[in-house]
């Protein structure tokens, strides 16, 4: 599909304004990765192997955790990841790969029905939506967390976005959300309820509407736009790797 329009990932809609602003103005300038920053990009990658699982033999999924596999690859300069980084995520992935293979062992899903890390592209009148949910069958979505259970409004918002997706791109109606958390000492399943799957779904396309008025605004303002953009001020912004560019205003 060759088009002119913005993609747009279904993982950048909503969050920090300003944190798009610095994404666009201060691309380039080699900062380095956060830390919560590579303890997600290294958890990603263990919840891809554990995804695997569900399509081959347990015994023939290999998941090589030594320095930098799990970080090798991947954008945002993981090649400037110490092994000291490295390694001091590594309790919290291999906690990760417990909880995944005890989920795998008692969930009750018919998971060879079930279609994997499947990307989507849904193209509007302004850009093409992209988005990959972990796992989804003719009736059921499933995307992992690697946090604690909560049901957050970011993830019923991309969850809900998927579902569309999967309406507009395959046809596909999904009755039923479900998020696994497996950042816990057990893995947790919940089911979105219907009502907030809505609300989340309204959510996704007010924040895609502001995401792309931001990118537009950047463009146009560049570098003296940059209070037009308020921080947030929130907890997101200690994960934030702009916070020593961000002035808190
Ligand atoms: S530090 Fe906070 S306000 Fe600043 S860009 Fe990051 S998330 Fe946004």
């Amino acid at each position: 599909m060759k088009s002119e329009k913005p993609i747009v990932h279904v993982t950048q809609v909503g969050g920090c304004q300003r944190k798009k602003y610095h994404e666009i103005i201060d691309k380039g300038k080699e900062l380095s990765p956060h830390f919560y920053g590579v303890k997600g990009t290294m958890c990603h990658k263990v919840l891809e192997k554990s995804i695997e699982q569900i399509e081959v033999p347990k015994e023939d999924v290999y998941i090589d955790l030594e320095y930098p596999a799990l970080i090798s690859g991947r954008g945002d300069r993981t090649e400037e990841i110490s092994r000291d980084v490295y390694e001091a995520c590594m309790p919290e992935v291999e906690k990760l790969i417990e909880t995944s293979n005890e989920w795998l062992e008692t969930q009750e899903y018919d998971l060879p029905t079930f279609i994997s890390e499947d990307t989507m592209n849904v193209e509007t009148e302004e850009c093409i939506i992209r988005g990959t949910p972990d796992l989804y069958s003719n009736n059921t979505l499933i995307d992992f967390k690697s946090g604690k259970a909560m049901l957050r409004s970011d993830y019923i918002r991309q969850a809900a976005a998927y579902k569309w997706m999967l309406k507009k791109e395959k046809d596909v109606d999904i009755k039923e959300c479900h998020l696994i958390f497996l950042g816990g000492d057990k893995p947790v399943d919940k089911l979105i309820p219907e009502d907030k799957l809505s609300e989340g779904y309204t959510n996704f396309q007010n924040d895609l509407r502001t995401h792309l008025d931001t990118i537009e605004k950047v463009k146009i303002l560049g570098v003296e736009g940059k209070y037009e953009f308020k921080c947030s001020n929130d907890f997101a912004c200690v994960f934030c790797k702009y916070r020593h560019l961000c002035s808190g205003v």
